[in-house]
């Protein structure tokens, strides 16, 4: 089996669930977090007994909003971290904050704990897309929590931003984005605001009570912030992601490489390669409650799991290889799709490999499903 050198680490509380939110969140109560931390730490100190992994190149400690954790919370699971699976120098280690929660006192503890990249949701500077958002925070703070941030030292910064939200102009959304970059981020990830089944917005949708902006007006605000990084020296690597050279997250590109990681905390998701080419993916429990009951009784909290055929998992590693839009060649073992979509039009060639044209950005979905059989 590969070894393992990305740990992803869920931290699954929020202050407030969003209404456009379909990750594993649930709204903080008190005392529900010392025995999450503590069921964080027993799952984290059993892993190397169960797969060979470490040291880790990269940690991601993502949510949920992390950010909620105590200095001492968050130092005492990276020491676990450390100590338990290793960490290599030089590794790569990111929390995700929320802007209210970045203070001096939290940015400074963070370093000191190791932490090298913060990646902050910042989603827009607009009082009324924050609002539409349901995002607690203000544009004003969030600006200020990057100066934070950088004071207390931190040079890798990402900034999350969303755009698509109803009711923003694309000159509205590019003077959020051009807010953030006066800030001088090392990473920008812009999402598009899509409508998960099952969440609020979704409802408010069905009902008629919002109306999303169509695909045209989608990939307008996309296309118009693509030309605004790339004016400000950012290169766009991922189709979602664009990252000052060399700053690109490492954590997310074992994803998109298809290397193999592990995920420890509620339903974090977990992926094995096998010597013989098969993959193997598998998935906590989801609840707080049955995820700490599952590790106090020692078991391992995996919900369930699927291994996946070597023709299958070589597929899916084209599917999200795709999405490096500096080229790739995890298309190589399938000359026949990857040569009709060069003759669409979709992929170009690119390096050794091949990345998407902008059509094929475009259509990245389709474009994915094609090595899928
Ligand atoms: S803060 Fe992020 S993870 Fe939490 S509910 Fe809102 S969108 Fe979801």
């Amino acid at each position: 089996m590969e070894r393992i050198h990305s740990l992803y680490v869920h931290i699954p509380f929020c202050t407030w669930v969003c209404k456009y939110c379909d990750f594993t969140a649930y709204p903080v109560l008190q005392g529900m977090i010392p025995p999450y931390v503590d069921a964080l730490a027993a799952e984290i100190a059993q892993v190397p007994q169960r797969y060979p992994i470490g040291p880790l190149r990269t940690v991601f400690i993502g949510g949920g909003t992390p950010s909620l954790l105590t200095p001492e919370q968050l130092a005492r699971l990276l020491e676990t971290i450390r100590q338990r699976i290793g960490i290599a120098t030089a590794a790569e280690i990111t929390i995700e904050a929320n802007p209210s929660n970045i203070t001096s006192a939290y940015a400074a503890a963070w370093r000191k704990a190791g932490v090298t990249r913060l990646s902050i949701g910042v989603q827009s500077l607009l009082p009324a897309a924050l609002r539409f958002l349901e995002r607690l925070h203000s544009g004003g703070e969030a600006l200020q929590a990057i100066r934070v941030a950088r004071q207390a030292g931190f040079d890798n910064i990402g900034c999350d931003l969303l755009y698509g939200i109803p009711g923003v102009s694309t000159a509205e959304w590019l003077e959020s984005l051009d807010g953030v970059l006066a800030e001088q981020p090392a990473h920008v990830s812009a999402y598009e605001l899509t409508v998960e089944q099952g969440t609020r917005l979704a409802q408010e949708v069905r009902s008629g009570a919002v109306v999303m902006p169509d695909n045209e007006e989608q990939l307008g605000q996309y296309w118009a912030a693509d030309r605004r990084l790339a004016d400000e020296g950012f290169v766009h690597y991922e189709i979602s992601n664009w990252s000052r050279p060399g700053f690109e997250s490492r954590h997310n590109l074992t994803y998109w490489e298809y290397r193999p990681y592990l995920g420890c905390g509620v339903g974090a998701h977990s992926l094995l390669r096998h010597a013989d080419s098969r993959s193997e993916r598998f998935w906590n429990v989801k609840g707080v409650k049955a995820y700490i009951d599952a590790v106090k009784e020692g078991t391992n909290p995996v919900a369930d799991g699927e291994t996946l055929s070597a023709a299958r998992a070589a597929g899916e590693a084209a599917m999200v290889g795709v999405r490096l839009l500096q080229g790739t060649r995890a298309v190589d073992p399938f000359p026949v799709e990857r040569d009709h979509l060069v003759a669409a039009g979709l992929l170009a060639p690119a390096g050794e490999g091949v990345c998407l044209t902008t059509r094929g950005v475009e259509l990245a979905n389709q474009v994915g499903a094609a090595f899928l059989r």
